[in-house]
């Protein structure tokens, strides 16, 4: 069977689906391997790294051949019809609010995988890109904001007198939000962190964050089965906007990462706060791409309020693309592992890691939040 690995077509899109050490793994395994050419060069993986483990560097064109085709980004109409159909296709789908596009993958007879929609279980959390991403989103949100912030983290003792030590706070406290607070624990700074799961109490605490939330029985209730977060209501969305107003007004940095999935991120962050800042405060907004938590942060943008900044950036997993490829594509492998049996690929749709993400198979939608029936 070939497995081909993309160079990503989107803009900004710096990360890759493979690193040496899948595709050395790939081949051990049965699979001729095909890696377009400068698919790594934006993660530092030259061609002939590839090569040398064992792959060979085609083009776009030997997409046409693949029997699996690994991507980062859900592949576009143009790339799509350049696939074989039923071959199967391994990437971030972004299905949310996206049926028709998922549904013109499945006409085309690809059977396609959503990695995000991988489940939260001991099993599957090899496979975790939300996780593996995330993890170093919430890294780089720190050192993106210590690079803007025009003063020091740790506080400085010294013989021309004391440096005061930043005051850090991270509003959601999930798999970013966490790793953002280690993080800027690690580099000096006063952290503190809210969320409305009650589980993510503790979490912060151990991290030697301090945690603010307005902690009434919603939020008890806060955490759906999965260990998601769910949407709250306007009641409580007003007790804890609130409580964190004067909290936000004492910050020198302020990053969000609030997510809910299938619906827009939630707003915890108003223009009003934003202007009791300090001038030379930071904002970071991890979820800018999903609507954005701070108002006025911009997808892609750093924008100024009055000395205040809001970092806006895109994709923050690969602004450090070598180590977000290295472990997406071992995400990706774990996967595929499960499916692949002396160098043939079998796909078993009664597995629960299948059925929670495969989208398309056999010329039609088959996950039923994406509009399609039962496989
Ligand atoms: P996420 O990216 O969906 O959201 C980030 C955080 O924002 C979450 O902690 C969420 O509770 C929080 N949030 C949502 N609305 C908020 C609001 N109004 N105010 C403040 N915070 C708000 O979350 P995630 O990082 O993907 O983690 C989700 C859950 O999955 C967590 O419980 C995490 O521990 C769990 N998890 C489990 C595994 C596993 O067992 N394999 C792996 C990874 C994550």
């Amino acid at each position: 069977k070939l497995l081909f690995i993309a160079k990503e077509k989107a803009p900004g899109e710096s990360r890759v689906a493979g690193s040496p050490d899948t595709v050395k793994k790939l081949v051990a395994a049965g699979l001729e391997v095909v890696v377009e050419a400068d698919a790594g060069s934006q993660s530092r993986i030259p061609d002939a790294e590839f090569e040398k483990a064992g792959a060979t560097i085609g083009t776009a064109a030997d997409a046409a051949r693949a029997d699996v085709v690994l991507k980062v980004r859900r592949p576009d109409a143009e790339e799509a019809a350049g696939y074989k159909s039923g071959a199967i296709v391994i990437a971030i789908m972004d299905p949310y609010g996206h049926n028709d596009l998922i549904a013109d993958l499945g006409s085309k007879g690809l059977t396609t995988f959503a990695m995000e929609l991988m489940p939260r279980i001991t099993r599957a959390q090899s496979m975790d890109v939300l996780s593996s991403q995330a993890n170093l989103a919430g890294y780089q949100a720190v050192i993106d904001a210590a690079a803007a912030f025009d003063r020091a983290m740790p506080m400085m003792m010294t013989a021309a007198g004391t440096v005061p030590a930043a005051k850090v706070f991270v509003m959601g406290a999930g798999v970013a939000g966490l790793q953002a607070i280690a993080t800027a624990k690690r580099l000096g700074a006063a952290v503190s962190a809210t969320d409305v799961r009650p589980a993510s109490k503790e979490q912060v605490a151990s991290l030697g964050g301090k945690f603010i939330a307005v902690e009434d029985e919603e939020f008890k209730a806060a955490e759906t089965a999965g260990g998601y977060a769910k949407e709250m209501s306007k009641e409580y969305q007003a007790k804890q906007a609130a409580l964190v107003a004067d909290h936000i007004a004492k910050q020198d940095i302020v990053i969000t990462t609030a997510l809910i999935p299938g619906r827009p991120a939630p707003r915890l962050v108003t223009a009003d706060m934003i202007a009791s800042m300090r001038p030379g405060s930071i904002l970071v907004d991890l979820a800018v791409e999903r609507g954005g938590n701070v108002e006025g942060a911009v997808a892609g943008e750093v924008v100024d309020k009055n000395g205040v900044r809001i970092i806006g950036y895109n994709n923050v997993p690969g602004r450090i693309a070598a180590s977000a490829s290295l472990l997406y594509a071992k995400n990706l492998l774990t996967f595929l592992q499960t499916m692949i049996k002396d160098g043939d690929i079998a796909i078993n749709f009664d597995d629960e890691l299948v059925k929670a993400t495969a989208l398309t198979h056999g010329g039609k939608v088959i996950h039923p939040n994406f509009g399609g029936g039962t496989p």
